[in-house]
């Protein structure tokens, strides 16, 4: 409340205090201050909001030097401001008047009935329905790392802890994965970051007290959550972080939904070792869930496998795919389940077409729940379960285990059905105000009340016809407004026939309108039961919302089940339409064999409209295919086809077929990847630097099951660096502990394709390239054997650099390749008809070369001059080698 220029104390009228007070409780909350039918805001509240809105920002006491700013929008739109807010990572909380205003006497009573935050938030407006939205809890302590993670628009709760060195790192790689909206951290950190990998995320942070975190105290809220006496059930006995951060992650709900949360789920603790670890870095390179450089959704695996037609199957859709599995067994589970579909189109065409018409039922009990459903939501839980019967009978053709497991889970719930449909009227509006919601029949108060209302109204029209009559006015008309209630309207021209007992009550241009004694009373009586008829069907639908309340879990179950149902079918349609093939899941650890022919990379497959994209095979195992090295100038196609690969073992693991001839999968645990030179320039690290970290990271952490794509590395410094990093970093992943884990390694430096002859489990690849005199001609097809020369100067002249400087660089290249060296050592990039100075210690044609080696290193130059190294093996080189050692030193 520190705004410069304001003067609090110049500002405190009663109904300022009574801001400044409220505003007091919220400090890091938006204030919306309902007066009327308007939520102010003021202060610094004001100034960001009107920014962010983009709404006019006024002032209060606009005349005093020291005016307050305010600005404010209706609170029948606020929805969509509230959203936009949101969206931009605040809090907001929502202020009413909470006692009739005609009948307050003075100040009108306010209170924060609701705080809405980017974390919390579960109306349909303000969520993202393909997308969960989770509220993270992180308790870090010298120990290790508690989580929480929280999705209260669905119910879903989980836990996880970490100690030991790497605890930072995992807890970044699940942070990634569920990408919380918000999260919530003590505000004593002692110096110890929420998370590692903080700054680029969109998040909002928010800080609570340290004391929410205490494990004992979570320990306590969670069992009186789900009535029980222990959590050992849970598997969180022991897990204090991890207890710890649920606990303070259920006090920050309760201070928003008070105990209605009925619908959080049994808490789950998070393992890490169940799945395929994509880290945050891998989900981006591989554009998993966005695409570069924009971040879109369009361009992504996701966005490419997304078939499910409802928004709890795209939900689930999502976490099948940021966290596959990693068991042979659990994942041909799957496939099974997504074959059967696959082989059975009628029955995958009748199983979408019902679950089009269902609602996201998950999302609906949840609001439910929380006492925030309208009557529209119920009506959208009466709709799906309508269908359920049908989809049921559906899933009941299928053979696999998985589905069966589907079927289990999808109750009928015909009780709740009938129920609804008996008390619920056809049709449904969005909110309690409109009316109409509970149907005729169903409470015989309600009917009552209701008879009564709409006798006083028919009385009414009745009473319009008899006065007519009576007066012999024939344009007399009743009519009702909101200000004065019934009338009776009479035209100047008829003024003098009005009869006794009418009284005035409002003048027009051309007409008087009256009330009679009889009017008030039937008026009276009209208002009185409207308002019964209100308070009774809103009392009527909070019993609905209670029997419905009484039935969340196996509502979310059914959820479950119908996500699931169109996941399946989701990864079947995909399978069908886009001639993917089922991946055989070894089970057996069979040397980690990865075996793809004519893969495809699945989204520029789609992308490659006209021209077609060329498949290609790939092979590693953990014997004699450990490292690929993948030459080939730029453009080539490296980098797609080391991606492709990496997508196909993810897609495989998912459960889904694959863009594959034929795919043998061997499950891999980690997949790592360092690829192209982005720079995070917030972070303040260089292009070097940061691809270091990276590599360092794989290096640190790659296992014997671990898949590793590294594409370019040590580009970012001088050539000779770069290569000695480079091949270090191949020796390194070829030994010690990660020896086994699989590495395809793109690389311009043709000179690692020698690795393969000095180290075991390494093949050069290249991808094939076809020379037309100066031109080159991209075949896309990676064959074994390495790349003869980079080409990087055909390439240039492809993107069209000058002429000049692609024969100059020609000529340097000429020169370079002629390993003409300066007095340093370095390869000298001066051409042959350039002066020389004093400075240059050799002369640069080919002739003069010569002098740097004279008598027998001359033979020696020779000797090496004549053999041919292409037609060689690396025994008859080493051989060769052996033979000159012994004649010249
Ligand atoms: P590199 O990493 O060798 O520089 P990329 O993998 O980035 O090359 O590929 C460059 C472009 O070539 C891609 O954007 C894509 O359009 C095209 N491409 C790559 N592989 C194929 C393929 N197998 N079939 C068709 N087009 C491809
Ligand atoms: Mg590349």
């Amino acid at each position: 409340m520190n705004q410069p220029g304001i003067d609090l104390t110049a500002a405190s009228t009663p109904m300022m205090k009574q801001y400044l007070s409220i505003k007091r409780e919220h400090p890091d909350a938006i204030l919306f201050f309902r007066m009327g039918d308007f939520y102010e805001m003021f202060l610094e509240d004001a100034v960001l909001a009107a920014d962010i809105l983009k709404i006019t920002l006024t002032s209060r006491e606009k005349n005093k030097e020291k005016a307050v700013p305010m600005c404010g929008i209706p609170y029948h739109a606020a929805e969509g401001y509230l959203t936009r807010l949101l969206k931009a990572g605040h809090k907001v909380a929502i202020c009413e008047q909470v006692e009739d205003p005609g009948k307050a006497r003075g100040l009108v009573k306010r209170e924060v009935v609701r705080i809405v935050t980017p974390g919390t938030a579960m109306e349909e407006s303000l969520l993202d329905a393909r997308e969960p939205s989770y509220l993270a809890s992180i308790y870090r302590t010298k120990e290790g790392v508690g989580l929480s993670l929280v999705d209260a628009s669905t119910g879903d709760f989980r836990a996880a802890q970490w100690t030991g060195p790497d605890a930072v790192l995992r807890l970044d790689v699940v942070m990634a994965q569920f990408a919380p909206r918000e999260v919530l951290f003590p505000e004593n950190a002692h110096g110890l970051e929420p998370f590692g990998d903080g700054p680029d995320r969109d998040v909002h942070l928010t800080k609570v007290e340290g004391f929410r975190f205490f494990p004992e105290a979570g320990e306590e809220a969670l069992k009186n959550l789900f009535g029980v006496h222990t959590l050992a059930g849970f598997g969180l006995e022991g897990l204090r972080l991890a207890t710890g951060a649920a606990g303070a992650a259920l006090w920050y709900l309760q201070k928003v939904y008070g105990d209605r949360l009925g619908h959080l789920r049994p808490i789950r603790v998070i393992r890490s070792e169940d799945w395929l670890v994509l880290d945050g870095n891998t989900l981006k390179n591989l554009e998993i869930l966005s695409s570069q450089p924009h971040g879109l959704r369009q361009g992504s695996l996701l966005y490419q496998m997304d078939r499910t037609v409802t928004a709890q199957g795209a939900r689930l859709l999502k976490e099948f795919v940021v966290r596959p599995l990693k068991n042979a067994e659990a994942i041909n589970d799957r496939l099974n389940l997504v074959q059967e579909l696959v082989e059975n189109p009628l029955l995958r065409g009748s199983i979408r077409e019902r679950l089009r018409k269902v609602s996201d039922l998950e999302r609906i009990v949840s609001r439910v729940g929380s006492g925030i459903a309208v009557p529209r939501d119920l009506g959208a839980l009466r709709r799906t379960l309508r269908e359920v019967p049908a989809i049921r009978g559906l899933l009941a053709e299928l053979d696999s285990d998985m589905g069966d497991g589907i079927l289990q889970e999808l109750d009928e719930k015909p009780e709740l059905l009938e129920f609804l449909q008996s008390s619920l009227s056809d049709e449904l509006p969005a909110g309690l105000k409109a009316g109409g919601i509970i149907r005729k029949g169903f409470s015989a108060e309600l009917d009552e009340i209701r008879s009564l209302a709409g006798d006083g109204r028919k009385f009414i029209s009745d009473l319009e016809k008899r006065e007519k009559e009576r007066t012999g006015i024939a344009s007399l008309k009743v009519g009702f407004n909101r200000v004065f209630g019934y009338y009776i309207e009479v035209t100047h021209a008829h003024r003098d026939m009005v009869p006794e007992g009418y009284t005035r009550k409002q003048t027009l241009v051309n007409a008087e309108r009256f009330v009679t004694q009889e009017l008030r009373e039937v008026e009276e009586r009209i208002l009185h039961a409207d308002e019964s008829i209100a308070a009774l069907e809103k009392l009527l639908f909070e019993e609905i919302c209670s029997r419905v309340i009484a039935s969340s879990s196996p509502l979310q179950g059914v959820a479950g089940a119908l996500a699931s149902a169109d996941c399946y079918t989701s990864l079947a349609e995909l399978a069908h339409t886009s001639g993917y093939a089922r991946p055989e899941i070894l089970e057996d650890d069979m040397a980690g064999r990865l075996s793809i022919s004519d893969g495809r990379h699945p989204v520029l497959e789609m992308l490659e409209t006209g021209k077609s994209f060329v498949p290609n095979s790939a092979y590693l195992d953990r014997v004699d295919n450990r490292l690929l090295i993948i030459t080939g100038p730029n453009m080539a196609g490296k980098s797609t086809f080391m991606r492709q690969v990496a997508l196909i073992v993810i897609m495989a693991q998912i459960g889904s077929f694959v863009p594959a001839g034929d795919a043998l999968i061997s499950p891999v645990d980690r997949i790592f990847t360092r690829v192209g030179a982005s720079d995070i320039l917030s972070r303040g690290l260089s292009t070097f630097m940061v691809e270091m970290v990276e590599t360092a990271e794989i290096l640190n952490n790659a296992t014997p099951d671990s898949l590793v794509i590294l594409d370019e590395i040590g580009r970012g410094t001088s050539t000779f660096d770069g290569i000695s990093i480079a091949w270090a970093v191949a020796e390194y992943l070829l030994s010690g502990e990660r020896n086994g884990c699989r590495t395809m390694f793109a690389t311009h430096y043709h000179e690692l394709t020698e690795l393969a002859l000095t180290c075991d489990g390494v093949r050069n690849y290249n991808v094939a390239i076809q020379e037309w005199g100066e031109r080159l001609v991209f075949l896309r097809h990676v064959q074994e054997g390495a790349a003869d020369r980079s080409y990087g100067i055909q390439v240039a002249r492809l993107a069209g650099l000058p002429d000049e400087v692609v024969e100059r660089s020609r000529e340097i290249l000429k020169n370079l390749e002629k390993t003409a060296i300066d007095t340093t050592g370095r390869p000298r990039p001066v051409a042959g008809d350039v002066e020389l100075d004093a400075t240059m210690a050799s002369p640069v044609d080919s002739e003069s070369q010569m002098p740097l080696f004279d008598g027998h290193e001359g033979e020696l130059i020779k000797e090496l001059r004549e053999i041919d190294l292409e037609e060689m093996t690396p025994l008859e080189a080493m051989n060769f080698l052996a033979a000159m050692k012994k004649r010249h030193v």
